[in-house]
């Protein structure tokens, strides 16, 4: 299984996927002009590529948490650049009327093979981040939620340390979209992502959830600091300014449970522990931060 990318800007992982199919081409038609030219050394086949490399043009598209897709990128890079100088190899010889060298041959066509199957892992990779990603706030959303939570439970029991999940629920935001509208509803609730992500640890992780609701992971965190933490981030919540369609100022408070995670009990249940902390959360009045018994 490819591993996970985490992708803040969808819409330029979309570019990048395009930017992929047309290098995919241009490809095809140098391959193309290669072997005409060694079979009537009739083409100048050209590099399909610029310079620099197309591939640092898409890593610059693509925001990689885990490095992993710019560890691949870096391989599409080396395998293209030895495809060509491979290639160069037979072309300069057919252009000076020699044979074609089958060792030579084979070697490139081995280069094009390991070319063909990195540009394939950099798609498969950006496919899969972008069917993980959230296009409304470009938070991961709940398919790679759960494996990203395995793996902190799992450092969390390896290194003895603490960590919290969280539950977050935006308050009446029924009544945003009934009296405000979807748009300004959608507006609001990429801002309250951006807002999360601004606010909280750079090692915080912030998923959606589902709906107006978003699960926060938290290493290293035992619950009396998440639940300082949390309180925090509610009461500057419910002072964030927010504008609907006509310019009207309006405010939007959350409800949050915490649930620590548990050695020997599965992420799955500290994050319906949190579910059901939130419910007290809500049943207590709401804008409030309740912690899983
Ligand atoms: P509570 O305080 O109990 O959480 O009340 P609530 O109104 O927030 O909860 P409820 O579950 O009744 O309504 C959630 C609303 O969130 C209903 C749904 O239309 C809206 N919603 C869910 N996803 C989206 C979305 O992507 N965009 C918009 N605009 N609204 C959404
Ligand atoms: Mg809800
Ligand atoms: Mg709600």
């Amino acid at each position: 299984m490819t591993p996970p990318v985490t992708i803040t800007a969808p819409k330029e992982t979309e570019e990048a996927l395009c930017i992929l199919d047309q290098v995919s081409a241009d490809h095809l038609e140098w391959l193309k002009q290669v072997h005409r030219s060694l079979l009537f050394q009739d083409a100048d086949p050209r590099p399909a590529a610029d310079g620099r490399g197309v591939e640092d043009g898409l890593a610059e598209k693509v925001s990689d948490r885990t490095g992993d897709c710019h560890a691949a990128l870096r391989r599409l890079k080396d395998a293209r650049r030895d495809m060509e100088v491979t290639g160069r190899c037979l072309t300069g010889r057919a252009a000076e009327g020699l044979p074609v060298d089958p060792a030579g041959y084979m070697a490139f066509m081995n280069a094009v093979e390991t070319y063909h199957a990195e540009g394939r892992r950099v798609e498969l990779m950006l496919h899969q981040a972008l069917a993980e990603t959230d296009p409304l706030t470009g938070l991961r959303n709940r398919r790679g939620m759960m494996r990203d939570l395995r793996r902190e439970w799992m450092r969390a029991d390896r290194n003895r340390e603490t960590c919290c999940v969280a539950l977050v629920d935006l308050d009446h935001f029924k009544e945003v979209n009934d009296t405000r509208g979807h748009l300004t509803g959608d507006k609001v609730l990429a801002e309250t992502a951006a807002f999360f992500l601004r606010r909280l640890r750079s090692y915080d992780q912030v998923f959606r959830f589902g709906g107006e609701e978003f699960l926060f992971c938290l290493p290293h965190t035992d619950i009396p600091r998440a639940k300082r933490i949390l309180d925090r981030l509610r009461l500057l919540m419910a002072r964030l300014p927010l504008l609907d369609q006509e310019g009207h100022r309006f405010f939007v408070s959350i409800s949050i449970g915490i649930a620590d995670m548990l050695s020997r009990t599965p992420p799955e249940a500290a994050v319906a522990r949190a579910d059901h902390a939130l419910y007290l959360a809500k049943a207590a009045g709401r804008n409030r931060v309740c912690v899983a018994g």
